[in-house]
């Protein structure tokens, strides 16, 4: 979902990740704020004024977007569910969940906790303003802050819409939980709903492109793309959860995998492996030993010439948490392993002895099969 990020900043022992994207959109809001709002409504501030509004109105957005996704967080951590860290993006911010909520309360109050923090801090922002105007401030700061406080107040606005899975279609999916104790109807209820809401909103995306809006319309098409693609990723992230909770990562591993011995050369394993298996990742394997394994991509960083002087052993990664895996795991922390790191394929390790490969390849073929078959 997200491509490259680095971090921002660490809170209350959350990691707050900022995506590139994001660095593209304070710009172009840092410019749209003092070329065109500011100006409009502030007449008669110097060019620098506005400027130095445009970047505080970004940083303004940033801080929301984070105090919005940080109760998220902390509400979620109140409820005992790991969050991963808080990424902004182009969309705005996510808190990442390592885990669905396990209950619709739990639920209900994890998604509320953004807006009602965001209308909260909308408010308190508003009655600065009147205490900074009241007592003079310029008009450059008080209308930074105001322009926060709408800010906050619409992010809580379209927030609550109920489309699944933004805030609003959380709190309508943990209701409908709540109500019939079935968690797959309510989750199908409310992501249906909200990929009706990504149609109406690239709908009205298209209708402004033709009555002149560009940008706005261009932003609502896009909001509403966004939206139906992640109301069914959503949906169909559910099914796959409930399909393989409580399956082992043995039932889904080959127990014999290919294994390369730590002294051949690069080439040996480029030509007589890794063009025969097609494969990415292949264990080291001494003497029956488990040394590590060695990854496409390590190949990748050695230029072809000198294959033939490296060995295996020289560039093999060490066995970790990162590409090993224990057999009676549960496969679904094997399928989050895979997506933390990009790894398809991971090592079963029992101690310190390799008994298979998991591959995402055969984990999604048999996943597959088992929808078929039980049309869940
Ligand atoms: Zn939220």
């Amino acid at each position: 979902m997200f491509g490259k990020r680095f971090t921002l900043l660490k809170i209350f022992g959350f990691q707050v990740w900022i995506d590139f994207s994001w660095l593209i959109l304070g710009l172009l809001i840092t410019w749209t704020l003092a070329d065109g709002l500011f100006p409009q409504n502030y007449r008669g501030l110097s060019t620098m004024s506005y400027w130095l509004m445009g970047v505080g109105g970004a940083l303004g957005l940033l801080f929301s977007i984070v105090f919005h996704e940080l109760w998220h967080s902390l509400i979620a951590r109140k409820f005992g569910l790991p969050i991963k860290g808080i990424t902004l993006f182009i969309f705005g911010g996510v808190a990442e969940m390592t885990d669905e909520p396990r209950s619709p309360k739990a639920e209900f109050f994890m998604a509320i906790a953004g807006p009602i923090s965001s209308i909260i801090l909308g408010l308190s922002l508003l009655g600065l303003r009147f205490l900074l105007v009241g007592s003079g401030w310029s008009r450059a700061v008080t209308g930074v802050v105001g322009y926060l406080a709408f800010l906050n107040l619409i992010l809580a606005g379209f927030n609550l819409l109920p489309a699944f899975p933004l805030d609003g279609g959380r709190v309508l999916r943990s209701v409908l939980w709540g109500m019939k104790n079935n968690i797959r109807w309510a989750t199908h209820i409310a992501s249906q709903i909200g990929a009706g809401f990504g149609a109406l909103l690239i709908v009205i995306g298209v209708f402004d492109l033709i009555f002149g809006n560009f940008i706005g319309g261009i932003w609502m098409f896009l909001i509403g793309m966004f939206l139906r693609s992640a109301s069914q990723t959503s949906y169909q992230q559910l099914l796959i959860r409930r399909a393989l909770e409580g399956e082992s990562v043995r039932k889904f591993m080959v127990s014999d995998p290919v294994t390369v011995s730590p002294s051949i050369s690069l080439k040996t394993l480029v030509e007589d492996y890794i063009f025969k298996h097609h494969y990415k990742m292949y264990p080291v394997v001494d003497r029956g030993e488990l040394i590590g394994c060695i990854t496409l991509d390590q190949v990748k960083q050695v230029p072809k010439e000198n294959w033939p002087q490296h060995r295996v052993e020289e560039m093999a990664r060490n066995c970790s948490d990162k590409n090993t895996i224990g057999p009676d795991e549960d496969v679904m922390k094997a399928l989050s392993t895979m997506n933390r790191t990009n790894a398809s394929r991971l090592m079963v390790v029992e101690g310190n002895v390799l008994v298979g490969v998991i591959a995402l390849k055969d984990v999604m073929k048999l996943l597959s099969l088992k929808m078929d078959l039980e049309k869940i």
